[in-house]
């Protein structure tokens, strides 16, 4: 371990002893349990490998063969202080075995208030904020929109194409890909809920100043007034980590304000470190009216936040907005344990090594082979497209070269609305070496892929 890993990143390759491949994969007490999850569970629920974990510590994951994966998935950007970071699991211990629940609009706890004091102190923006705490990154999708229609008298949601807001029937409505998240769900609310381009700078085919005047036009020939919220994710996570052109959200940020718009920075993926900052919307200088957070909030339990100006927070009635479960005392514990992760600098010191050696490995790909198309991202969270040199996408290499890693022992995640981008998303605290043994493992499986 290197003296400036932040404590409790704790292993390198070696002392990880991942990756270490013991059966093929998955293994045989993984089959049986899969066997038994196919007769007991939807079939709507999809997977990605269908190993079961037995531990995981930092950013590795031991199954019940005793197969050990180099975590690149954190749970979907969830664990990202590790999978069982001690101070997490000493706050959640201690918590657990006072109360586990009372309902926060019963009788009231102080994490719930600490936890809203730290995200009112941290979240960008230079006015006095409130906020609310729920349990899902949906639900707090829905509860800004909720909170912003309640401000302004407005009905509709500005979103941006290759959005992904979650899997409620308005944030699904609000989520661009129609497979697998749409496909069979409609009707959907298709007049409150417009969708705009998001400038991408691979395929829009627009650049800053054209992606928002074509904003413009829309929403000039839909009634600006009619608009509630925009809302949009800082680095677009399931849409391909797509990172905006420069200017795109500050520009966005001026039309939403021109026209009495709640500016809604969605950074349930992005923010709380991932991208080397605090906040992804900070890279771009820009702030929401309202800002949420989730995944990493509650390093592994559910929790999530919408904070905001105060006077757009305060607009709601009370007993408006709230959740039998928001904002849990447990899970408050570990946002409170999850910020004193963050607020130790070698914890964004250690993304910074992470990105470098990723970039490092990666990068000169784009040149040497022809199906990588882009390498891009911030901080902790990366990603790499295939395409054939016309831009056609090739979701079929990202499927082939992600099954190899998991066979290889590194646990890579799929995204991009063409399914063609390998997304890479470790703790923050995972130790570089370990990263770099597992894009060392990436790479050369997209060489013998390649081949
Ligand atoms: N917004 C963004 C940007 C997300 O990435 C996600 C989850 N992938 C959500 C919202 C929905 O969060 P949840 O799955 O917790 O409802």
């Amino acid at each position: 371990m290197t003296t400036s890993s932040p404590e409790a990143a704790r292993l390198s390759a070696p002392e990880s002893g991942a990756p270490h491949i013991r059966t093929e994969i998955p293994g045989p007490r993984s089959r049986e349990l899969h066997a038994q999850r196919t007769a007991a569970i939807s079939d709507g629920f999809g997977v990605t490998l269908p190993v079961f974990i037995e531990k995981a510590h930092g950013a590795v994951l031991e199954d019940v063969d005793g197969n050990r994966f180099i975590d690149f998935a954190s749970g979907i950007a969830v664990t990202s202080v590790g999978a069982s970071h001690p101070k997490v699991v000493e706050r959640v211990a201690a918590q657990a075995a006072k109360f586990t629940h009372t309902c926060f609009m019963v009788t009231e706890y102080e994490s719930f208030v600490r936890v809203g004091e730290w995200l009112n102190a941290h979240v960008p923006g230079d006015w006095e904020k409130r906020t609310a705490l729920f349990s899902t990154g949906a639900e707090a999708v829905e509860n800004a929109v909720k909170i912003a229609r309640r401000f302004t008298g407005r009905g509709r949601v500005l979103v941006f194409d290759e959005a992904y807001h979650g899997r409620s029937l308005l944030t699904m409505s609000m989520t661009a890909k129609e497979h697998p998240y749409k496909a069979g769900f409609g009707p959907f609310p298709t007049s409150d809920v417009v969708r705009v381009t998001n400038g991408n700078a691979l395929r829009s085919g627009l650049d800053t100043a054209g992606a928002l005047a074509e904003v413009e036009r829309v929403l000039a020939e839909e009634g600006p007034e009619t608009f509630a919220a925009m809302v949009i994710e800082p680095i677009q996570g399931e849409g391909g980590f797509n990172v905006p052109q420069q200017g795109f959200l500050s520009g966005l940020a001026d039309l939403a304000r021109r026209h009495g718009i709640v500016f809604v920075m969605d950074e349930i993926q992005a923010g709380l470190g991932r991208t080397g900052t605090l906040f992804a919307s900070e890279h771009e200088g820009v702030a929401g009216d309202i800002t949420l957070t989730a995944k990493a909030l509650g390093g592994g339990l559910p929790i999530s936040a919408v904070t905001g100006r105060a006077d757009i927070m305060n607009a709601v009635h009370a007993g408006g907005i709230g959740g039998t479960y928001a904002g849990n005392p447990i899970a408050c514990e570990a946002a409170l344990a999850v910020f004193e992760v963050l607020e130790d600098p070698a914890t964004l010191e250690n993304v910074a090594r992470i990105e470098q050696v990723v970039f490092e490995r990666l990068k000169p790909l784009v040149d040497e082979l022809p199906q990588v198309l882009d390498v891009r991202g911030r901080g902790a969270m990366l990603a790499i497209e295939f395409a054939d040199p016309d831009l056609t996408p090739r979701p079929d290499l990202t499927t082939a070269i992600s099954k190899a890693c998991h066979q290889a022992g590194v646990l890579t995640l799929t995204t991009g609305t063409h399914g063609n981008v390998i997304r890479l998303l470790p703790p923050l605290i995972a130790e570089p070496e370990l990263v770099a043994a597992g894009v060392d493992i990436l790479v050369a499986k997209i060489k013998e892929t390649l081949a």
